[in-house]
């Protein structure tokens, strides 16, 4: 397997340099150079195991590569990748499960260590880099720089934390994440990380991570990396739960072998989805991927009309973690649909007027596949009280977007497919926003979620359990244009915690 640069097909780099690079030199995403050879053993997948599937979906993307060498074979090679990774990390044993409501399923993808969907992701990427590193030969040391809105930062801590050979430093905005979230953060104690307030919001830290990897002059033998989902080894990884899900439809006897199935996913920066995209490329009877969206409707509009325009007023919402409006890996699925070239122009048009258009048979091409909708705040709140009296089921904010649209769509269309709805958060993450949906009394955000627990029932996860008592590991704050001499300091630093 080669990936290319969805900006220029002549940049091509074997998976492991991909996965060290994060983003290709022309500011490109790299992808895949066919999907042809990389068709999952459908006919196996009912025999295959969690771990398997995972296994078998990283040794096709990552193919003839010397990150999965392995005296018994490059799947061997990925089964171990993948079970450093996930063995023990989960709540549950599997770590993935199907609730069925109502008509539909909801695939919970939060039982990870930070309690939301991107652990599944973040556990294994450290895995993949590290692998990467020792079979390429790199001996320099790898510091991975993030700027985070809450979820992104504590997966990546959780799973970089003590990983040989690599630091990580996350920015966060000082008043825009919520307590439980910097509590999961500055009590990480590994002695490779550091986590830093920053005085502003989460634009002013991405802005100023995005300056750091651009003018940082770096001492000899350190490399900048990123966490984020722009990275081919963060996406990978989310491929295997649509696999996953199927089998479990398939085992549960919800379906046959072949059946469309839909999946409705709660979308920011359009990794998560395009993981479902990238399963039906290799084979996955999937139907309609519907992309949901909060009031930052932008990628609503774009499916509507194929008009990407990122000028509009940015909300606050309360689905935080979807609050974007330049979804990164929308580009992968450009580039699919019209190629290298034409993608190219189409980011440069973003890039100098904030906005660009499709050809209308571009367009034709991706409604084929794609549909889309979105919720308001309003909305959101409604559908967590009305599913939880209704069906008994809790869900987060994040998931209510999803639930609402889904069902939106679902009377709009009259579509038949069954349907999988992705679970992205823990309610309890988010514990006072469902609180205020359930309309209960709460104290201080810590509280909200032993509140959340009396009124409902429903397990607290094992990590957020007294989580206002765990001891405060990281102080640091810097004002933003403070950030560039910070990390300089910090990557001329040999030892960061005693
Ligand atoms: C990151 C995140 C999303 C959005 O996922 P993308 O891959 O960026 O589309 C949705 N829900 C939660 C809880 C998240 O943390």
């Amino acid at each position: 397997m080669l990936y290319l640069s969805t900006r220029n097909n002549k940049i091509s780099k074997k998976p492991s340099e991909a996965v060290l690079e994060g983003i290709a030199k022309d500011g490109g995403l790299y992808m895949p150079h066919s999907f042809e050879g990389v068709e999952f053993p459908l006919k196996d997948l009912e025999k295959m195991s969690n771990k398997e599937i995972s296994a078998q979906v990283i040794s096709l993307l990552f193919k003839n590569d010397e990150m999965l060498s392995n005296p018994k074979g490059e799947l061997a090679g990925a089964y171990d990748l993948v079970s450093k990774a996930y063995d023990g990390k989960f709540d549950d044993e599997d770590y993935a499960p199907l609730a069925k409501v109502a008509d539909a399923y909801i695939m919970e993808l939060y039982h990870g260590p930070t309690c939301a969907f991107k652990d599944v992701a973040l556990q294994l990427l450290p895995q993949l880099i590290s692998s990467a590193k020792k079979s390429t030969g790199m001996k320099d040391e790898i510091v991975i720089l993030t700027a985070t809105s809450g979820d992104t930062g504590s997966a990546a801590l959780s799973g970089f934390s003590n990983v040989d050979g690599i630091k990580i430093i996350v920015f966060y905005p000082r008043n825009g994440i919520s307590a439980v979230q910097e509590r999961q953060m500055v009590s990480v104690d590994g002695k490779n990380t550091c986590v830093c307030s920053v005085g502003g919001n989460f634009d002013d830290a991405q802005s100023g991570v995005k300056n750091i990897f651009a003018s940082l002059d770096l001492p000899k033998g350190v490399v900048l990396s990123s966490a984020n989902s722009i990275n081919i080894g963060r996406l990978a990884p989310q491929v295997a739960y649509y696999f996953k899900s199927y089998r479990d439809l398939l085992l549960n006897k919800e379906i046959k072998m072949g059946e469309l199935v839909n999946f409705v996913v709660p979308t920011g920066n359009f990794g998560d989805i395009l993981a479902g995209y990238f399963a039906k490329k290799m084979g996955l009877p999937v139907g309609q991927l519907v992309c949901a969206s909060n009031t930052n409707k932008v990628l609503t509009d774009f499916f509507e009309n194929g008009v990407y325009n990122k000028n509009r007023s940015f909300y606050i919402t309360k689905s935080p973690s979807m609050d974007i409006l330049i979804s990164s890996n929308l580009e992968r699925l450009l580039y699919l649909v019209c190629g290298a070239e034409k993608c190219a122009y189409y980011m440069n048009e973003l890039k100098e007027k904030g906005e660009y258009k499709l050809e209308k048979e571009e367009l034709d091409k991706i409604r084929n596949e794609f549909d889309a909708g979105f919720c308001d705040d309003e909305e959101t709140l409604e559908t967590i009280k009305k599913v939880y009296e209704n069906e008994k089921y809790l869900m987060d904010t994040h998931t209510a977007v999803a639930w609402n649209v889904y069902e939106k769509w679902q009377k709009k269309t009259g579509n038949k497919n069954k349907t999988v709805v992705l679970s992205t958060a823990s309610p309890y993450k988010f514990s006072s926003s469902v609180m205020n949906a359930l309309g209960q009394e709460y104290g201080s955000e810590f509280d909200a979620v032993n509140k959340l627990y009396e009124y409902t029932g429903a397990k607290i996860p094992g990590s957020l359990v007294n989580i206002e008592s765990k001891p405060i590991v990281h102080t640091v704050t810097v004002e933003k244009d403070e950030m560039l001499s910070f990390v300089d300091k910090m990557v001329n630093k040999k030892k960061w915690m005693e």
